[in-house]
């Protein structure tokens, strides 16, 4: 079975690093399991993609659609016409998608078109909420989907809340923490932890890009003056992902104790995220590996797609409105934050049940 692996923006690198670690390492005992890996280039700069195959042992690209830039409509369109030329030039069995981001929409749409299987991981999970495009793009990806890999037992209701059989919902755990484990041994420090002079547990680490956070200047502003000020003078370490970069320059923040960096490398980020005293963010991801490493997160949003982490884990939903910073902040500083247990699964080894299944997939298939 010939798959495509589709991975296009940062939160996807860390997804597929493992399932394509696992494709190579059985590839004697799983005969006839082949894939491509296709970068759709939604994310494009070194630090947002690059630096990840590297650190993370990724092969490099077979096909890289070049499709960065634009708006998500631009986006969206861009990636299908070029998925879809190369699908018709060199047609798959099986594309696999990953997470939620523009990249996991498009392939679907096209594969499915052209009558080919889907499989995605990270199927289910919801927020309801379709301010955000995440939720579309994964609304849209499990319509569409034959397979579906998911992290949690509530990804699988909402899957058959939605009428998919449970035949084709595969409870494995998630990729994500499968690298993060991997990698526990391997993190290290970035250069900021010398010239910032850092000590664990007595700094802070924010990462802000929905656009429910950054897209309004004085939204913005409120909110990093929250953290700033209610930190107890510790740093406040925020690796500007390029969405916020420049909505950030306009705004012309400043504070002694806060540091705005360029965006880190993956074993430096979470080096900096398993010493910190705790975490303000608004990214899916982070709050994931701040439950598996029991850190204590906020996360400025009003709902999540992950409930596990805030009814698990250490992660809590402060809202976008920034009044709850003080009293949680407080509450990390006082050291009265909830400790964390690990979801079902999320034990380092899903990509190995993944490509277990999608074996026993293929070989159902030569068999029909
Ligand atoms: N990450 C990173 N460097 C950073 C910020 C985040 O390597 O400066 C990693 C983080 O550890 C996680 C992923 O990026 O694995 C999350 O990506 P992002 O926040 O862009 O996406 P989301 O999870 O919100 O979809």
């Amino acid at each position: 079975m010939k798959i495509d692996i589709i991975a296009g923006a940062r939160p996807n690198f860390m997804k597929v690093a493992p399932i394509i670690d696992a494709i190579e390492t059985h590839s004697l005992s799983m005969p006839g399991l082949s894939y491509r890996l296709i970068h759709t280039g939604q994310h494009y700069d070194k630090a947002m993609s690059e630096n990840f195959f590297k650190q993370l042992s990724i092969p490099a690209p077979h096909i890289n659609l070049e499709c960065g830039g634009g708006t998500q409509a631009e986006q969206t369109a861009n990636i299908m016409v070029a998925f879809e030329k190369e699908l018709i030039q060199n047609p798959a069995d099986l594309v696999l998608v990953v997470g939620d981001v523009t990249s996991t929409m498009a392939c679907s749409i096209v594969a499915k078109k052209q009558f080919i299987k889907v499989a995605h991981v990270e199927a289910g999970i919801r927020s309801f909420d379709l301010s955000m495009p995440e939720e579309i793009n994964r609304m849209v990806t499990d319509t569409l989907a034959d397979y579906f890999f998911t992290t949690s037992a509530r990804a699988n209701e909402n899957l058959m809340k939605s009428g998919i059989g449970s035949e084709r919902i595969f409870f494995v755990g998630n990729t994500m923490i499968d690298t993060l484990l991997k990698n526990l041994t391997r993190l290290k420090a970035p250069k900021e932890w010398d010239i910032l002079h850092l000590h664990s547990k007595k700094y802070f680490i924010v990462t802000l890009h929905r656009p429910a956070n950054v897209d309004e200047e004085a939204k913005l502003r409120y909110l990093i003056e929250e953290i700033v000020n209610n930190s107890d003078s510790l740093p406040v370490i925020f690796p500007v992902h390029p969405r916020t970069a420049k909505i950030i320059q306009a705004i012309g923040i400043n504070a002694p104790n806060l540091h705005l960096i360029a965006p880190l490398d993956y074993l430096e980020f979470n080096y900096l995220v398993s010493e910190s005293l705790g975490v303000i963010t608004d990214s899916g991801g982070v709050t994931e590996e701040t439950t598996v490493l029991d850190i204590p997160c906020l996360t400025l949003r009003d709902n999540t797609e992950r409930p596990e982490t805030v009814e698990l884990g250490s992660n809590e939903l402060i809202g976008t409105d920034g009044t709850n910073i003080k009293p949680a902040l407080r509450k990390i500083l006082d050291g009265k934050w909830k400790k964390s247990s690990v979801p079902e699964l999320w034990d380092g080894k899903t990509s190995e049940r993944i490509v277990e299944i999608l074996y026993n997939i293929s070989r159902r298939n030569l068999l029909q």
